[in-house]
């Protein structure tokens, strides 16, 4: 298949877009390179461009007569979309639709669109099935929600097929080391507590140790990249134009901020130096999915499911990339 993939310089994109290589698939790289690194990707199939440009991705689409989109290129940072809204809805929402309106110009009939276990908001149920109700809790988590409502009527009415994974939280590197997460700014706790044992930071902040959890701290449900990867696969081999595929990505498997914590000191062999500290806003003591919608729509199931394994992919590759891909 030929596939545009945007934002397939970034993280998990990076990840995808390889392994759609390797099982043959004809891959574009469309990404405005603002977050996404050239070294994560192959310089010959990377157009550089920007979702805010309308006539780019048609173009894009007509020169490489692409017949499906992975839609990966967003903003994620959820504290930001709180105090530049208008940044995240431009971004995610402007720039999905001009994606979609490309789509329909050019007859491209199915699409995977990252979506997030931010749409829930704040669970009434854990683990959490894909028909829990969706009340997003930031700007970030109601952009995301916005695309999902547009796929669904644009399926409706113009008979474009897609498949919204819902990650829990994105995690690890490739099981061979040469690419893996480097965010400017990091927030995400895996890589800060990797940080710590390179002696990059002096500690890491627990953001809250009085959640009704078994330890206190919140429980997050950390999902390989790799998985990820193979979902998206699967994702875009199945769906039909006129489908709608609605998935959660996890393990069903949760972890504390502690057992992280404990799960890097065992991999890196390095006492990590902690400080408790209040909650961070809008964080949901616990989300864990449910994976049952996942097996059964896309006969997927996530083959990490051990932290300290995910943590140690992600190990392999901050000690041998200690400045991320800037060397
Ligand atoms: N966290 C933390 N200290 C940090 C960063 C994160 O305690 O410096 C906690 C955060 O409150 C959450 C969990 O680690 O409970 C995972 O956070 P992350 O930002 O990695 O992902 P999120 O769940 O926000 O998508």
């Amino acid at each position: 298949m030929k596939i545009l993939v945007t934002g397939g310089a970034g993280y998990v994109g990076s990840h995808c877009v390889r392994l759609l290589k390797s099982k043959g698939h004809d891959v574009w790289v469309y990404d405005n390179l603002l977050y996404g690194h050239r070294e994560a990707t192959d310089p010959a199939r990377l157009i550089v461009g920007d979702l805010l440009d309308q006539p780019a991705i048609e173009k894009a689409m007509r020169d490489h007569a692409i017949e499906a989109v992975m839609h990966f290129a967003a903003l994620c940072y959820v504290g930001e979309s709180v105090t530049d809204p208008a940044k995240y809805y431009r971004n995610n929402v402007v720039g999905t639709l001009n994606l979609l309106d490309a789509m329909r110009a050019c007859g491209v009939g199915k699409i995977v669109f990252s979506s997030t276990c931010a749409t829930y908001g704040v669970p009434q149920q854990v683990p959490i099935p894909e028909d829990h109700p969706q009340n997003p809790i930031s700007p970030y988590g109601f952009t995301k929600l916005a695309v999902e409502k547009a796929l669904e009527d644009y399926r409706a009415a113009y008979g474009i097929g897609y498949a919204a994974p819902r990650y829990f939280n994105a995690s690890g590197a490739s099981l061979d080391g040469s690419i893996g997460e480097d965010h400017d700014p990091e927030t995400h706790l895996i890589p800060l507590v990797l940080d710590v044992a390179l002696g990059k930071r002096d500690h890491i902040s627990i953001f809250g140790t009085d959640y009704p959890t078994p330890d206190g701290t919140c429980i997050r449900d950390y999902i390989h990249v790799e998985d990820l990867a193979t979902a998206h696969l699967a994702a875009i081999e199945k769906v039909q134009p006129g489908e709608a595929i609605r998935v959660n990505l996890g393990t069903g498997v949760g972890a504390s901020v502690r057992q992280v914590i404990t799960a890097c000191e065992e991999v890196t062999g390095k006492k990590i130096k902690t400080v408790e500290g209040p909650r961070r806003a809008g964080d949901p003591p616990e989300l864990v999915a449910n994976p049952q919608g996942a097996l059964d729509a896309l006969g997927w199931r996530a083959q990490h499911t051990s932290v300290k394994e995910t943590v140690a992919s992600a190990w392999a590759w901050h000690k041998a990339h200690p400045n991320g891909y800037a060397g």
